[in-house]
């Protein structure tokens, strides 16, 4: 049993506390914010996440997790501390390192024994030296410790099962004693054969970001292809199953829509394009997926402008606010600037989400009405807007909607549902990369 100390209980945090105390470590999880602890505490979840709140009832009911805020003590008792504090855009497309750095020099003052500090959080090759810079500055005399990067894989919506059963494990040391201490946090999975990757501090640093460029690159690409068959009168469900066949393709990442959003994806890009800048190259190829992505929520407004006409005095609906299904997570999610352009164009703009909406009414703020299914509101509706794939959203009732819709049009930023299928319900139906529109 390892004494962990977790730094940060956000959707990583959280998330990779409550799973290693199940992997039988006690875990202590820290956060300067004390509103979120005292929630904890009482056995409220901050954020939604499937399987999250049995995972940290079942753990602190076994004294394996705890909450608090006093991060002192949790640094002086643990034997490995993780640092999972957000690590956002700052406004030039770099990483603002500010909260990675202020826990770093809270964990300094209050290292006693060998303690192995985990640089969890996504951060520019170079990062982890930095805290170990910062460590060795302001520690006691007397206090060892090594710094690790470890990046982090999971999706939010199945984070708890990714972390439970990771494709891999990266672990960036530079010496076998925190090697070792590494080996026995993830020993369930060592067990379990999963591949733990050993590599140079640097290098683990970068899988992350490479790994995510990829990942980028590969939608903007499928989306890249949708237009064109848009343009050539194919469909991209067809194309996209044809290469899938290819293993050295694969069919996963290879759905076209809207593109990506979320809190990695487009911030880990903006960081890849400024890392390599800030070294005289401007990496083409992730600058161009970033462009094609951003460009996509233009896209589907085209479509809807196209449909409509014009959005101004129309009530549009919108199917969606989380930038994915299963999470409540708004950051870049395209339902943000859907709304913003709606409501400039002086569109009347409602909205359903099935978990967002608080979060969409807290930090959001915007003026649109919210519906409490997508029914209820029907009648008022001139078009609608699917943009998150909920599993409620897959199997809507065309009939009913259609009947009591004030028009006709859908617009599926998902590709969700076939043009014939909505055709023969009456709809003007438009989605992406299926043939001419
Ligand atoms: P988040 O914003 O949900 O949570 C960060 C938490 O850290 C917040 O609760 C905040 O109050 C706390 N915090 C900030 N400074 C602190 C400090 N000095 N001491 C204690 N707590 C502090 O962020 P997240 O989504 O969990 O992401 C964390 C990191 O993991 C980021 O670097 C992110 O890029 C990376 N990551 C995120 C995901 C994901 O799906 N969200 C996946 C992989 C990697």
């Amino acid at each position: 049993m390892i004494k962990i100390c977790m730094i940060g209980t956000g959707y990583v945090g959280l998330v990779s506390g409550a799973c290693l105390a199940d992997f039988g470590h006690h875990v202590t999880c820290v956060d300067i914010d004390g509103e979120r602890i005292d929630r904890l505490e009482q056995g409220e979840i901050p954020i939604y996440e499937p399987g999250l709140k049995e995972k940290v009832a079942d753990n602190v009911s076994s004294e394996r997790l705890y909450f608090t805020k006093d991060l002192a003590a949790a640094v002086r008792d643990a034997d490995v501390v993780f640092i999972a504090v957000g690590t956002p855009s700052a406004d030039d497309g770099s990483t603002d390192l500010s909260y990675v750095f202020a826990a770093a020099r809270d964990v300094a003052k209050h290292l006693t024994n060998y303690t192995v500090v985990v640089q969890k959080s996504t951060a520019p090759v170079g990062t982890a030296r930095k805290v170990h810079a910062i460590i060795n500055e302001a520690k006691a005399k007397d206090a060892e410790f090594d710094v690790v990067s470890n990046p982090e894989f999971l999706r939010e919506g199945s984070a708890v099962p990714d972390f439970l059963e990771p494709d891999r494990v990266i672990i960036g040391v530079q010496n076998s004693r925190a090697a070792d201490r590494m080996r026995e946090v993830y020993r369930p999975l060592y067990e379990r054969e999963t591949p733990i990757c050993a590599t140079s501090i640097e290098s683990a640093e970068m899988i992350k970001y490479a790994s995510n460029g990829f990942l980028a690159v590969k939608i903007s690409f499928i989306n890249e292809i949708a237009h064109i068959c848009e343009l050539v009168g194919a469909n991209i469900d067809e194309v996209a199953k044809g290469m899938g066949f290819d293993p050295r393709i694969g069919n996963k990442f290879l759905h076209a829509g809207i593109g990506y959003g979320g809190s990695c994806l487009p911030k880990d890009v903006s960081s890849l394009m400024h890392v390599a800048s800030t070294h005289g190259y401007d990496a083409p190829l992730v600058s161009a997926a970033d462009a094609i992505n951003q460009g996509l929520v233009d896209r589907a407004l085209e479509k809807l402008y196209r449909a409509t006409g014009d959005v101004k005095g129309k009530t549009i609906g919108i199917l969606g606010l989380a930038f994915k299904p299963n999470t409540d997570d708004l950051r870049e999610a395209p339902a943000l600037r859907i709304v913003h352009e709606l409501l400039k164009g002086g569109a009347r703009v409602k909205v359903f989400d099935p978990v967002a909406m608080d979060n969409f009414k807290k930090t959001v703020k915007a003026p649109v009405e919210y519906g409490r299914n997508v029914y209820e509101m029907a009648s008022e509706y001139d078009a609608l807007i699917l943009v998150t794939e909920w599993n409620q959203f897959r199997e809507l009732d065309f009939t009913r909607l259609k009947n009591a819709m004030k028009g006709n049009i859908f617009i599926d930023c998902r590709n969700v549902y076939t043009p014939e299928r909505l055709a023969a319900k009456g709809f003007t139906y438009d989605s992406f990369g299926r043939g001419k529109p």
